[in-house]
This record gives structure tokens, C-alpha cells and sequence, in this order.
């Protein structure tokens, strides 16, 4: 903030106003400035920027008339408005022990002197200035602490290499879904997904180029769901969908839909173009009305099965007479 005014400094230095004020009133004189780094607290410009110039890096600084300094006689605020003549700083000291800045005081009619009381007096005043400064830091260290343990909390809840949801948190999400839907009497439904032959990828290509066609295979089923859906790692190269408020259709179309949009076209792997393809199998509420979260990924598990055994890149559907 460049020598803001009163009004303008009220809003993001209401604290360090205050101490101004405070410091008008003790000192009887025109102004009370803090100068922070970069930063001016004035009642204007000429008087910040006098004050920036006028104020020593260390210790005390104490001009009893400006016109009669060779220097600061000189400046806009001195030989123009506001008429600036008498100055007194003191240092402000950082959080981290280093210069901050200063504490300036400014008024229009010539001191004799600036006596040990008065000193004494700036002093407290700067101490004010410094527990604000300190205050300042703690609550940036805190903002800095949460937003590491928003990006640790998110690290645990999500695989590393495939940026879905990791088992634990997509498990963790179907729970939540699995209650609010019943709730709210819609249905639930998933899907576990399989990559086919993928062994033979890692034997082949190596484990490296296997990490590849996972992170794309994981890229092309996150194409086929919305927002409110879910897509997790539940084990090695298999992936369950949780799909809240879908029907036993739309689930089907939906694993229709993965199924073909990893078979479509060939992945480039290893300098060899890979016809990569899953099977699926679906469970849903509405065919499972009372099956738990985990009855569901159990029923969802024996479609996929059966899907590998008839010869894999196809959906099965769990019905009550599927085993
Ligand atoms: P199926 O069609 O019956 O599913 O056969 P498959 O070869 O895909 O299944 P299988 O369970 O025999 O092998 C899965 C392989 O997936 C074995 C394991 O080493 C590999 N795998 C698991 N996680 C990872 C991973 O993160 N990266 C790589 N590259 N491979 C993985
Ligand atoms: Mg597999
Ligand atoms: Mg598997």
C-alpha cells in the first residue's frame, strides 16, 4: 500500500491505524507513520515518501526542523504541502529479528528537542507496530500448515501414479454414497473394471511401460463419467466405479461405454501399437435392494469374473441368479 489514506488503510491495517491514531494524540503532532518494507502508512504521499526517506535503517532519527537539514529541507513535503518541519523515527524490528521498518513521527511547527520520555513513549508505540508484525506471521505460518495438510490429506486419499481415488477413499466414498442414497430412495450402482492380459503387458514391455497403459487406460474410463461419479484404484489394474443415483441401465451403459472407449483405438507402447481391453461387471441397488456396499462389489466381482470367462473384453451384469 502506497501512503494510503485513513479510510483506505482502515480495511486491510485496521490494527496499525489504531496505532497511529494512538500516536497523533500522544505526540500532539500531524502525523504518526509507519513505514513497512515496501509499505506506507501516511495521511499522503509527500508525507510517506518524506518519512521513507527521512527515517534512519537503525536506530533512533530525530530532526527537530527539516528546513535547517541540508538534505530534507529539500523535500516535496518540507518546501511544499503539508509544510513538514519536525521528525522523529524509531526502528521497527521483524518477526525474525531483522529491520522491518519504522515508526515516524511528523508535525508542522519546529521541536526543540525530543526528550527520554518521549523516546520511552515511541518505543512502546513500536512495540505495538512489532506485535502486530509478529501476530501477522504466526497466522501466515498457520495458513501455510493447512494448506500442507490439505495437500497431505489429499495425498493419502489419492494413487500416486493414476490420480484417481485410492482404495481406501473410494471405498470410504461408496460408503457415504451407499447411505445417501438409500436415504434418499434412488439407486446405487457400480462397477469393477478389469484390465485384460495386462500381466502379459508387464512380462512383455516391462513394469515401467505396464505403468503407462495404466495411467491412459485410467485416463480414457474418467472420459465416461460425470462429476458426481467415482472412479478408484481397488487393486492393482482394477478399477471400481461407484455411480450414486444410477439405474441398473445407465450403470450398464456406462460400463458399455468404458469397455468401448478402451478398446477403440490401439495405445502406442514400446514402439508396438497395444489393442488394450477391459471386462466389467455391474451391481446395482435396484436389482440388490438389500445388499450392503460390500454385497454389491461381491456381486459386482462374480459378473467380472464371469465376463473373463467368456472370453473378456465384456460387460456382465450381477443378477440374483448369477454365481
Ligand atoms: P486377466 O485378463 O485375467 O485380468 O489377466 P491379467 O494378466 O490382467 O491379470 P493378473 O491378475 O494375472 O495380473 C495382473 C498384473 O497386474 C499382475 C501385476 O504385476 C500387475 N500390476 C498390478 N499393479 C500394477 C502396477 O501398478 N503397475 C504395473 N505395471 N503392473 C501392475
Ligand atoms: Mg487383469
Ligand atoms: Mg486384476
Amino acid at each position: 500500500m502506497q501512503a494510503a489514506s485513513d479510510d483506505a488503510a482502515a480495511g486491510e491495517d485496521a490494527h496499525l491505524l489504531r496505532i497511529r491514531r494512538l500516536g497523533r494524540q500522544l505526540f500532539g503532532v500531524s502525523d504518526c507513520v509507519i513505514v513497512l518494507g515496501g509499505d506506507v502508512m501516511a495521511a499522503d504521499a509527500a508525507t510517506g515518501a518524506f518519512c521513507r526517506r527521512a527515517a534512519p535503517s537503525g536506530g533512533a532519527g530525530v530532526i527537530p526542523d527539516a528546513l535547517r537539514h541540508e538534505a530534507l529541507a529539500r523535500e516535496a513535503a518540507v518546501s511544499g504541502a503539508p509544510h513538514l518541519r519536525f521528525f522523529a523515527s524509531l526502528p521497527v524490528t521483524g518477526p525474525d529479528g531483522g529491520h522491518a521498518g519504522s515508526i515516524c513521527l511528523v508535525d508542522q511547527a519546529p521541536r526543540a528537542g525530543f526528550g527520554d520520555d518521549a523516546r520511552r513513549l515511541l518505543a512502546d508505540l513500536a512495540a505495538l507496530v512489532e506485535r502486530e508484525l509478529a501476530l501477522r506471521s504466526m497466522s501466515a505460518v498457520q495458513l501455510d500448515l493447512q494448506k500442507k495438510n490439505k495437500n497431505l490429506r489429499r495425498r493419502s486419499l489419492v494413487d500416486p501414479l493414476l490420480g484417481t481415488w485410492n482404495r481406501g477413499a473410494i471405498m470410504r466414498i461408496l460408503a457415504i454414497e451407499s447411505e445417501r442414497c438409500a436415504k434418499a430412495g434412488v439407486p446405487l450402482s457400480l462397477i469393477v473394471a478389469d484390465l485384460d492380459y495386462f500381466k502379459k503387458i508387464n512380462d512383455t514391455y516391462g513394469h515401467p511401460v505396464g505403468d503407462t497403459v495404466l495411467v491412459k487406460v485410467a485416463s480414457r474410463l474418467r472420459s465416461c463419467i460425470r462429476a458426481q461419479e467415482a472412479l478408484g484404484r481397488y487393486g492393482g489394474e482394477e478399477f471400481l466405479i461407484v455411480l450414486p443415483g444410477s439405474s441398473h441401465a445407465t450403470a450398464l451403459q456406462v460400463a458399455e461405454r468404458m469397455r468401448a472407449a478402451v478398446a477403440a483405438q490401439p495405445e502406442a507402447v514400446g514402439g508396438d501399437l497395444l489393442r488394450l481391453t477391459i471386462s466389467a461387471g455391474v451391481a446395482s441397488s435396484e436389482i440388490f435392494p438389500d445388499a450392503s456396499a460390500e454385497d454389491l462389489i461381491s456381486r459386482a466381482d462374480m459378473a467380472l469374473y464371469v465376463a473373463k470367462d467368456a472370453g473378456r473384453n465384456r460387460v456382465v451384469h450381477a443378477t440374483p441368479d448369477l454365481s
